[in-house]
């Protein structure tokens, strides 16, 4: 259950600095005549959005038609890693448009060939087979797909549990949904594959048990055995913190896939392509998935995702047999190629590592002056993000988290809004480009945001529902996740 934000023009202080200009009344009067437009033609899905209507973008910065330009802390929602409009991947989608090819499906490409060949390149050792595809839920259900099949040829038809993770988020298709962890969102399903679980997620503040037992035992519970599992789906980092889990614990579950022939897939769908301070998020936990899928930050522009794996899994399907019209779109894949050859040549990875304990400490330095406000704060690389709670219990608290970020992009610092499995996350995630003290000014905008005094005054309105063990919101109310 999202929320929406109020349209009306608000009158609120200029800004003018050197990363953030305000001039107008936000959102612009003249902007609301597209937003309406949005709110008749579209599903009530898509409204939840802040009201800036984007009439360009540019590196870190997005603009409007009425002189306002905010500093951008949401990449697109974790798209746009090498930048927005990165010129390399402009000049790329330009002249890819100009040779006169933009379409061609079920026949070859040179483009097609080079993206493969890059990302083989980009990926772990073993890890050469490449399945190019448009979304990110397309990815992970290509993933449950191969998994499954490995499992029946290794294991026979009983050899097809899936686990996902409580709080996951792999898209809103059936398969990606199921797999993923936010109950309410799956009421709609109903018939629920009974062989695809959850098991708890070991971040450390909600879920306070990181041992791999917690694992072991959900899939026991449910009547699973090892020999019934054909995969295990995991984010790299769960999107709705950003969440990792310890290395300990990531390492005895690689262990264990590779002990029970299971496919071990980790979704870097968020965390690849330097967003974490390594190319991929993997690499902090210092094991290899067997399937990687991909999205986002690919092409840092157009869309494509893919599937990255081990021949033997990834070849299981006959020719012509597992395809998608828009696989390897020729234009799509000359922005990621632009976009990969820009990430790994400036060193995107490092340049996200270095400005690390800049945004760790920024959010700390926030929680320290607002323990009661902010109850978590984490980091990896370039994506953080605050748990916002009340009273400094562990309770989410979903309409301060949404004022916070209005009240930033009031101020010219852009951030998509709330995630997490209550709607309490405000998730930082700037192009990897951001210079340090860019990074600085919107840490300090943040922090007034945070400590405005007349914030939390509003009563929350749908997170009444309490579950009595954890004092958590019941598990069926996660209903809010990343766009
Ligand atoms: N996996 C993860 C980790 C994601 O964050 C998302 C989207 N936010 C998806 C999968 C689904 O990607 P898409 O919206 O492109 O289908």
């Amino acid at each position: 259950m999202g929320k929406e934000f109020d349209i009306t023009p608000q009158t609120v202080p200029h800004v003018e600095t050197r990363y953030r200009r305000i001039v107008t009344q936000v959102p612009h009067p003249e902007s609301l005549a597209t937003l309406e437009r949005l709110r008749q033609f579209e599903p009530l899905s898509m409204r939840g959005q802040p009201p800036i209507v984007w009439e360009r973008a540019e590196d870190i910065f997005v603009f409007d038609k009425h002189g306002n330009r905010w500093l951008d802390w949401s990449s697109g929602v974790v798209v746009t890693n090498a930048g927005h409009g990165a010129p390399e991947v402009k000049r790329a989608i330009i002249d890819q448009v100009n040779s006169g090819l933009i379409h061609n499906y079920v026949f070859p490409s040179e483009e097609r060939a080079a993206l493969a060949e890059c990302l083989a390149g980009v990926a772990p050792d073993g890890l050469k087979k490449i399945f190019l595809l448009t979304t990110g839920s397309e990815a992970v259900e290509c993933a449950i797909k191969l998994s499954r099949a490995h499992g029946i040829h290794g294991g026979g038809k009983k050899k097809i549990g899936i686990v996902g993770f409580e709080r996951g988020f792999h898209g809103r298709t059936m398969g990606s949904q199921q797999a993923g962890g936010m109950a309410g969102q799956k009421s709609w399903i109903v018939n629920e594959d009974p062989a695809i679980l959850n098991a708890p997620f070991p971040d450390g503040y909600w879920q306070t048990d990181t041992s791999f037992d917690t694992f072991l035992n959900a899939i026991k519970q449910r009547g699973f055995k090892p020999g019934n599992i054909a995969g295990v789906v995991m984010e790299t980092y769960q999107g709705v913190g950003p969440d990792f889990a310890p290395v300990e614990y990531v390492r005895q579950l690689a262990e264990w896939c590779k002990h029970h022939n299971i496919v071990l897939t980790f979704d870097e769908v968020q965390a690849g392509f330097a967003r974490t301070g390594k190319f991929w998020g993997f690499e902090h936990y210092g094991v290899t998935p067997d399937l990687i899928c991909c999205g986002k930050g690919i092409s840092s522009s157009l869309p494509l995702s893919a599937v990255i794996g081990r021949a033997e899994i990834m070849d299981q399907f006959p020719p012509g047999s597992m395809t998608s019209t828009h696989t390897g779109n020729p234009v799509c894949c000359a922005a990621a190629l632009a976009s990969v050859k820009k990430i790994v040549t400036e060193n995107l990875a490092a340049k996200a590592a270095r400005l690390e304990p800049v945004l760790l400490e920024g959010l700390k330095k926030i929680q320290r002056q607002h323990p009661e406000v902010v109850g978590h704060v984490t980091v990896r690389g370039l994506v953080g993000g605050m748990q916002i709670v009340k009273d400094g219990r562990k309770e989410p608290n979903a309409d301060l988290a949404h004022d916070i970020v209005e009240r930033c992009f009031q101020k010219g610092l852009l951030m998509f809004a709330p995630v997490g499995a209550w709607g309490q996350t405000v998730k930082i995630a700037p192009p990897l480009t951001i210079p340090r003290d860019a990074l600085e000014e919107g840490l300090a905008v943040l922090a007034e945001a945070v400590l405005d005094p007349g914030f939390g005054k509003k009563p929350a309105d749908h997170l009444t529902l309490v579950d009595g063990t954890t004092g958590l919101p019941a598990n069926d109310k996660m209903s809010h996740s990343i766009l």
